[in-house]
């Protein structure tokens, strides 16, 4: 057997298994056959989930559609990048206006606060006009008992059967998880921060 004959079966072989993967993919397209709002969870403590949450939001805006945003958690210092662009088109959005959890001082300015998110937040799972909701840091309120989470799962399950719901933030209630349709964890292999790294404009912020 000469070189260029070994070249050819090496040839065939991968068109075989390119062959078998496309039909693999293929069919499960074809399966995929449902069209409905998918609620995403993007948890774990890695960097990433906050401008994921937004990068999609964008990717949303840009096929025209109409969004809505929450931010639950907030630094009192920290403008956000994301929402600077975003204010220019038709995005809904509300800040919790408080600072980190452990930087404000009184529990109960928080619990106030968290109230008022929710009750823009309820307005827009139930508002058939949004296509698409970032609920960005929300799993904080669940795991500090500021938002009660039976009222967060029957507010998702009874929102517009189309409408896309994203929630960000580490340690996502188990709940949530389970009631997901698309649940992804960030890991952190490293982070800038660990090595002395201040938070930088443009990159975390
Ligand atoms: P980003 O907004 O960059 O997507 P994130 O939403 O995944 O980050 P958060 O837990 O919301 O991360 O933290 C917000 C800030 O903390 C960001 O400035 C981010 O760079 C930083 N951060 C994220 N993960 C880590 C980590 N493992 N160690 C230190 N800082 C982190
Ligand atoms: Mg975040």
């Amino acid at each position: 057997m000469t070189a260029k004959d070994n070249k050819l079966t090496d040839e065939q072989k991968h068109k075989e298994r390119q062959q078998k993967i496309k039909a693999k993919v293929d069919e499960r397209i074809a399966n995929a056959t449902e069209e409905r709002g998918v609620f995403v969870v993007i948890t774990g403590n890695g960097k990433g989930k906050s401008t994921s949450g937004f990068g999609t939001i964008l990717r949303a805006v840009g096929h025209g559609l109409k969004t809505g945003v929450v931010q639950f958690i907030k630094g009192s210092k920290w403008e956000c990048g994301e929402m600077n662009i975003l204010k220019q088109f038709p995005v809904e959005h509300w800040v919790m206006g408080t600072g980190f959890t452990w930087e404000t001082q009184s529990k109960e300015t928080d619990i106030a606060a968290a109230k008022v998110a929710w009750e823009k937040t309820k307005a827009m799972l139930s508002d058939h006009s949004i296509d698409m909701v970032l609920l960005d840091e929300m799993t904080y309120m669940v795991k500090y008992g500021y938002i009660d989470l039976d009222e967060i799962i029957e507010a998702l399950n009874n929102r517009p059967k189309m409408q896309h719901v994203i929630i960000t933030g580490r340690a996502c209630h188990r709940r949530l998880l389970e009631l997901a349709d698309t649940v992804s964890e960030v890991q952190p292999v490293k982070h800038a921060f660990k090595a002395g790294i201040k938070a930088q404009k443009g990159l975390d912020w």
